[in-house]
């Protein structure tokens, strides 16, 4: 579903991923582990095109994301390329990103219906169904300001869903949370992961989550993947000297 071939990002002088690569396949749960600086959020934020890689290609299936076909040659993607391709990734963020002035209901079916094209009634049916899924169908009607932190996020992510994306990236999303919030988050998101068939890609340092939801994890250091496995391994038997001292760190 995603090929990262031999990706490169730097700001300046600092490279920040070196020719990076990876696979994720279609349905698969990875999480992404590792020190703070060490790209992972890097990584989320040029699968949304929000950064444009230096080198390297990154795939998405057989097309690449970055890149357009011209002939057999590939060129570096337009803006109209990486508007269309962007629709199929959809991204929840540490801070929310709420539009404040929009109700719950209208900060979920705003992308459907001027990005996809979606009938006002159609999107409101499927934001329905998704704020159900979230635990917030009495909140509709409510502005982001009035809302707990947990219950912004999961607006967030229903947000997200609302575009049914192939692949959802979480950075982060309970960082920004008083810890009694984050249970009610993470659970939908385990929900969500049990009952959809989304590849999702998730940044976090909740151990617990990572070893509950992902079927593979990577561990980064300096751009690079230390080591990568089940969490039943990376968690109970990592090999680098390096990952033990940092899951000692936050375990
Ligand atoms: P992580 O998510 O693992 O904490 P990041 O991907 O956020 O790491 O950052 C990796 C490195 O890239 C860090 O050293 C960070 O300072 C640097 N970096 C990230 N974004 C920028 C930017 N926009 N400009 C300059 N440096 C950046």
């Amino acid at each position: 579903m995603i090929k990262f071939d031999k990706v490169v990002k730097q700001f300046g002088d600092h490279v920040v991923l070196d020719h990076l690569d990876f696979q994720v396949r279609r349905g698969e749960r990875v999480a992404l582990i590792g020190p703070s600086g060490s790209g992972k959020t890097t990584i989320l934020r040029l699968l949304m095109t929000i950064e444009k890689v230096n080198d390297g290609v990154i795939w998405i299936e057989d097309e690449p994301l970055t890149h357009q076909r011209k002939g057999d040659k590939l060129v570096v993607a337009s803006e109209k390329h990486l508007r269309k391709v962007r629709t199929r990734i959809g991204m929840v963020f540490q801070q929310f990103n709420l539009f404040p002035n929009m109700t719950v209901l209208q900060n979920i079916t705003e992308a459907p219906v001027h990005v996809l094209g979606k009938s006002k009634a159609e999107a409101t049916e499927r934001a329905r169904e998704l704020l159900q899924t979230v635990g917030l169908a009495d909140k509709e009607n409510a502005h982001p300001t009035k809302l707990s932190g947990g219950q912004q996020q999961r607006v967030a992510i229903a947000r997200a869903l609302a575009m049914d994306p192939d692949i959802l990236l979480l950075d982060e999303v309970t960082s920004a949370l008083d810890p009694e919030l984050v249970a009610d988050v993470l659970d939908v998101l385990r929900t969500i992961a049990e009952t959809t068939d989304i590849t999702m890609l998730i940044v976090t340092h909740e151990m617990g989550f990572a070893r509950d939801v992902a079927d593979r994890v990577l561990v980064f250091d300096e751009g690079k993947i230390l080591e990568e496995g089940p969490p039943a391994d990376i968690f109970s038997n990592p090999q680098q000297e390096r990952t033990q001292r940092f899951l000692k760190a936050v375990l």
